[in-house]
């Protein structure tokens, strides 16, 4: 629990406890961190670039209901003077996709009717002989089908679509989620959108927009996570110096993001889970935690104390 008193310095000192200890629990055993990223996916496919182009082509879409004296089909959708389905868009893009079976098997959820699916190529495969092991059998691939597919935004149901294996929790976490947005707005100068969209990426930023995606099927604390992390992403200017062709790397800005974000969440009394693995994931060492120590600290140790100060657990600023 933060103290009500802390200074600034104090965070800093604070954070820089915390930061040695992450560094020392990084992980990177490769069956843990396997574990962590099916973890991540949930199961979800992750598509070829080629049924992704195919996604981006296809906006998720619904077949419009046909009003008196349109024309329509036996069920009342509106048909166009071809007789095609007269469709309109859902969303602009589609996020999480999966099969009409596996919505409802796996994730509990019910593609809504009059919902239209994505169509994407499916691998054929053939058990054939292994000329090399008579014994065994191998997968052959003679061709391709089609199958469909339906975004995340097309079904209903209570079921929860997707557990991200890492954030916070805690008492104070509504109390830090909304101060942490309060600062993102007001002090970092961020365009703070709160997605409903529901995606594997917690969130995103870039420069001007810091994105959270995810709020209405994910905890207050996990939330908090994900904003301290783009909030990290913001203010170390990990997209500036992208644009500006500096050589920062995706592993370090990551890296960076989520040290800060781990600090930030600790400082302000949340539990957090799953940095360590986060850090393997992007295949940091200590030794690099150490390399951006500095920036971390300075950019975490400000977050958390303008943080506390707009919670009211700090009366003034120093
Ligand atoms: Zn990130």
């Amino acid at each position: 629990m933060a103290k009500q008193t802390m200074t600034k310095k104090e965070y800093r000192e604070r954070a820089a406890r915390l930061l040695d200890g992450l560094a020392a629990a990084i992980v990177t055993d490769p069956d843990r961190l396997k574990q962590f990223g099916e973890a991540w996916r949930n199961g979800f496919h992750q598509y070829s670039p080629m049924n992704t182009m195919l996604l981006m082509c296809q906006p998720p879409s619904r077949k419009v209901v046909a009003t008196d004296g349109q024309p329509h089909d036996k069920d009342g959708w509106l048909l166009d003077a071809e007789g095609e389905y007269v469709l309109e868009q859902v969303k602009d893009h589609g996020t999480l996709y999966t099969g009409y079976k596996k919505w409802r098997e796996r994730h509990g959820r019910q593609v809504t009717k009059g919902m239209v699916g994505a169509l994407i190529f499916v691998p054929w495969f053939k058990w054939v002989e292994d000329e090399d092991n008579p014994d065994k059998k191998r997968k052959k691939l003679i061709g391709f089908g089609t199958g469909t597919v339906f975004d995340v935004s097309q079904t209903d149901g209570d079921g929860a679509p997707i557990e991200i294996p890492m954030g916070a929790f805690g008492e104070k976490e509504d109390e830090v989620l909304a101060a942490l947005v309060a600062y993102a707005k007001d002090g970092a100068g961020a365009h703070v959108e709160m997605s409903k969209d529901v995606d594997l990426t917690g969130g995103w930023s870039d420069g001007t927009v810091v994105r959270v995606n995810n709020v209405d099927c994910s905890n207050p604390g996990s939330l908090a996570h994900t904003t301290a992390h783009e909030l990290g992403h913001h203010e170390l200017k990990h997209a500036e110096q992208r644009m500006n062709g500096e050589s920062i790397t995706r592993n370090r800005a990551e890296l960076e993001a989520e040290c800060v974000a781990y600090c930030v969440c600790e400082l302000l009394g949340l539990q957090t889970f799953g940095s360590a693995e986060y850090l393997g994931h992007w295949r940091a060492t200590a030794e690099a935690v150490k390399d951006s120590a500095p920036a971390i600290l300075r950019v975490a140790s400000h977050i958390a104390d303008e943080v506390a100060y707009r919670m009211g657990t700090k009366t003034r600023r120093n």
